[in-house]
């Protein structure tokens, strides 16, 4: 272990399980680390450095922020939040953005926002929300409530109350719960990230709508990790013809800066109103100006290029010797393989190129705007692997 791996260790919480690298400095798709090894970076800082590391447009827009004022509390106006709030409700036909900094805020907010609404209009005993199993919502005790896999709640009880979850795309089971009188809120993410990069198909995903509109639910969309291009559409939900009430996402949007979104559609936009909700880092210039600099950027030939990507990758890993299935919308890939992930992840490290897991496959989620060469180098490193 290295001298830095021994201070880290020693004083940083035991939370996560690094591996034995230090990155040290990137460009785009490519990260080194202290040793001057080159790697192919796969994960993007699990979907964060949408554009990549270091990226010049993106370098300039927090930049010239940073130099102007990097921070100001939200009893005044900056024009970065303003201008992305109008921008994202521009592109989604949403009516209202409330801006935090993480995926766990953002479906904290979310889930606030619809019980708000439930409690007003149909009184304090409606506050349920339905949630899918294998879904991620977050850490905090909330999300956590609201993440339908057991073993993270098991040493953090008592969770929030009101959550109940159900089979991804048992319609039945959406059917039947649905029905009941105490229902607030349906939470999805449309394609399944931590859970193992699981898509929903379209007819789940329209049926809950059409029980959302019918039975005045608030139909909440968790686009942290689908969200801002990932899957080749601003955001995965529009690959569904739905309208969700809610949308949060996280991750992408802040190109590697700090930064959530809760947006609001019609029905839920005048819900929060003065004190109802807050974050005092919550629309920060510095993270809003990067996230405008790169939504502006993902414009429909670029969301294109993604779903083109995402479609090489998919038609290159399918059917090949070691690998059993390949899931995923654009640049957000599931690979079952042959190998245990983890096994497969390790001897990818080895050969300079860095993915990530979900469950027992392994998972692509690239920069958005990784060359085609580098990204089929990766593959064929992923391919070998596999094939051995
Ligand atoms: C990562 C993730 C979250 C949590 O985001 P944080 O920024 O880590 O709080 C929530 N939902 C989904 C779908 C995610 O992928």
């Amino acid at each position: 272990m290295s001298h830095l791996q021994e201070i880290d260790t020693a004083y940083v919480a035991g939370t996560y399980k690094r591996f034995p690298v230090e990155i040290t400095s990137g460009r785009g798709s490519i990260v080194c680390d202290t040793a001057g090894k080159q790697y192919i970076d796969m994960g993007s800082g699990i979907g964060v450095t949408a554009f990549g590391i270091a990226d010049e447009g993106w370098m300039g827009a927090v930049t010239r922020q940073l130099s102007l004022v990097q921070h100001m509390s939200n009893l005044y106006y900056t024009e970065p939040c303003a201008r992305l709030a109008e921008h994202i409700c521009t592109r989604t036909g949403m009516k209202k953005v409330f801006f935090c900094n993480s995926g766990a805020e953002a479906n904290e907010g979310a889930i606030k926002v619809a019980r708000k609404y439930a409690a007003e209009k149909k009184g304090a005993d409606c506050y349920t929300i339905v949630t899918l199993k294998n879904s991620f919502h977050g850490r905090t005790l909330t999300t956590l409530a609201a993440t339908g896999q057991d073993h993270f709640h098991t040493l953090f009880q008592p969770l929030t109350p009101g959550f109940c979850h159900i089979e991804a795309n048992n319609i039945d089971e959406l059917k039947e719960i649905t029905a009941r009188a105490d229902i607030a809120g349906i939470l999805i993410e449309c394609v399944q990230g931590e859970g193992g990069v699981n898509v929903l198909t379209k007819e789940f995903v329209q049926t809950a709508a059409q029980i959302a509109r019918e039975k005045d639910i608030i139909l909440m969309v968790d686009e942290v990790q689908t969200g801002n291009g990932r899957t080749g559409q601003l955001y995965s939900y529009m690959h569904y013809g739905i309208t969700p009430d809610i949308v949060s996402t996280a991750k992408g949007i802040g190109g590697g800066l700090p930064l959530g979104a809760v947006i609001l559609g019609e029905k839920v936009e005048n819900v929060l109103g003065y004190g109802d909700h807050g974050s005092t880092f919550g629309g920060n210039p510095v993270c809003c100006a990067g996230a405008l600099h790169i939504l502006e950027r993902m414009d429909d030939a670029f969301l294109s290029d993604v779903e083109r990507k995402g479609r090489m990758v998919t038609d290159a890993l399918t059917g090949q010797p070691g690998i059993e299935s390949v899931s995923g919308l654009g640049l957000m890939i599931g690979v079952k393989t042959a190998k245990p992930a983890a096994e497969v992840l390790r001897a990818c490290m080895e050969r300079g190129v860095l993915c990530l897991t979900a469950k027992d496959k392994v998972r692509l989620l690239p920069a958005l705007n990784i060359p085609d060469e580098v990204l089929m180098e990766a593959v064929s490193v992923l391919l070998a692997v596999c094939a051995e």
